[in-house]
């Protein structure tokens, strides 16, 4: 699923191609559903403008005027740009018909188990939308205090809290999973057990891996289902400090895996003990 370094390697290469540009048409293949009809969603965004593309935690971002375009990748949605529709591009749910005023392409919608979802919203729906998450480790305005309080009002373990949008927006799996090595806490540890200096290092850790992820334009697994806009893999699986390891790298103790909240769940047993 896409964590917040691929939403924002999409978000950012998005913004850099189609800002200003004209989505002349739309084509929703026959069964695919968008938010709030298909023939409502192709009225309001036929012949307007993309202002700006940006994010709100994994969500990705199309103002226009006075409306915006939500897309949620789940867990195998892709967004590629084209000069045209590629044949070869599998599971087309939308076709966006782009002119930048020099030249046309094509920005499909892309989605393999169709979890994914595209939504218009107005102004306050997105204001909406930005309230049901918790800080972002990487937002210079995102407050640590936030962060710690939110981690204390939830009691369970602090993978599992970590991975809760609502309470630290942006990170899964795979970076919950490094950001807990690197701060050296057990993904087991219960939130009771996590004081004011340790969260400090969990958030430090999340900004730390987070941003390795996006200058490594993200992480694409063995499914190879992440790619960016253009169809390229991302690189920071390459990087990984435990996730799918076999030995630590600092200690070169064998890497546990266990299944925690059903989710895969990577440790170094030697250097993340429980307190
Ligand atoms: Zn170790």
């Amino acid at each position: 699923m896409p964590e917040l370094p691929e939403v924002l390697t999409i978000t950012k290469d998005l913004n850099e191609h189609l800002k200003g540009s004209t989505i002349t048409n739309i084509k929703i293949t026959d069964k695919y559903k968008v938010f709030p009809n298909n023939a409502a969603f192709v009225n309001t965004v036929k012949g307007k403008k993309i202002k700006e593309v940006t994010h709100i935690a994994k969500n990705i971002v199309f103002e226009l005027k006075d409306q915006f375009i939500v897309f949620h990748l789940a867990m195998t949605g892709r967004l590629l740009l084209r000069d045209r529709v590629n044949k070869t591009d599998k599971w087309i749910k939308i076709v966006f018909y782009i002119d930048n005023g020099r030249k046309e392409s094509v920005l499909t919608f892309t989605d393999m188990r169709t979890f994914g979802k595209v939504k218009l919203y107005s102004e306050e729906g997105i204001k909406e939308l930005k309230k049901r998450y918790g800080p972002e480790p990487i937002d210079d305005s995102a407050e640590f205090d936030v962060f710690f309080e939110n981690v204390r009002s939830k009691r369970s373990n602090i993978k599992n809290v970590l991975l809760d949008q609502s309470k630290v927006s942006g990170l899964g799996n795979i970076y919950v999973t490094d950001t807990l090595f690197l701060a050296k806490v057990h993904p087991k540890t219960h939130t009771s057990d996590i004081d004011r200096s340790t969260a400090k290092i969990l958030w430090d850790s999340a900004k730390k891996i987070l941003n390795e992820g996006i200058l490594h334009r993200g992480s694409t697994l063995p499914d190879r289902m992440y790619v960016d806009i253009f169809g390229k893999e991302g690189s920071h699986q390459d990087h990984f400090r435990v996730y799918l390891r076999d030995n630590c790298p600092d200690c070169d103790t064998k890497i546990e895996y266990i299944k925690l909240n059903s989710r895969g769940t990577y440790f170094c047993p030697s250097c993340q003990v429980l307190p």
